[in-house]
């Protein structure tokens, strides 16, 4: 089977752990000191049950409560991940803004999300509980986990995640397809 293009937009308020996500996965170290002002595009390719999948992750340079949800990242997006961090209840506040706004931009959101809560290390610092952190994401219709790209927990899981949403999606698409026009013939045949 051919490579499936996947493009992945990576989201949140500033210092969250966007970059030092997407560069623990693609490049398994985490970095300590990164421009948080600059967007990046990574590339890696992952196998998941013999598919091989091209990422594209788009590593932006954050959002907060004032942005205007870019154009850019609500087309031609597979999924997104929107970033918090655990001890930081703004950078989760911000998240909140990030989905009405991308609600307002493309309408009912039909795109694979997966909420992550970074910085788990940070446990005793936590001021967003696990529990508000599920409650946002069902809110969402998205997949939640909690993760540290520093440890590196659960730093491959939730890309692998949020793939297998897409694919889901995607399968689901195909058989609403079907639905669809197998209703279209008995339409046809009513009338
Ligand atoms: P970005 O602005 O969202 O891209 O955030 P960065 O990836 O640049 O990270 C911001 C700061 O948080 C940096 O000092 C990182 O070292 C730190 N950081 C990122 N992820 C973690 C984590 O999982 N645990 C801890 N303790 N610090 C982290
Ligand atoms: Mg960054």
């Amino acid at each position: 089977m051919p490579p499936k293009q996947r493009k992945i937009a990576i989201m949140g308020f500033r210092s969250v752990g966007k970059s030092s996500l997407t560069i623990q996965f693609v490049e398994g170290q985490f970095v300590d000191s990164y421009d948080p002002t600059v967007e990046n595009t990574f590339l890696k390719d992952i196998k998941i049950k013999n598919q091989v999948y091209s990422l594209k992750l788009v590593d932006t340079a954050g959002q907060d409560e004032y942005s205007v949800f870019p154009q850019v990242y609500a087309m031609d997006i597979h999924g997104y991940c929107f970033v918090y961090s655990i001890n930081n209840p703004k950078s989760f506040e911000v998240i909140r803004i990030i989905y009405e706004k991308l609600t307002d931009v493309i309408g009912n959101v039909i795109t694979p999300i997966i909420l992550v809560g970074n910085k788990k290390d940070l446990s005793r610092e936590r001021a967003v509980s696990f529990e508000q952190g599920k409650e946002l994401a069902d809110l969402m219709r998205a997949k939640f986990v909690e993760v540290s790209a520093k440890d590196n927990a659960s730093v491959n899981d939730l890309f692998t995640s949020l793939i297998m949403s897409i694919e889901r999606k995607n399968q689901g698409d195909l058989s609403t397809d079907s639905t669809a026009s197998s209703k279209d013939k008995s339409s046809c045949s009513l009338s």
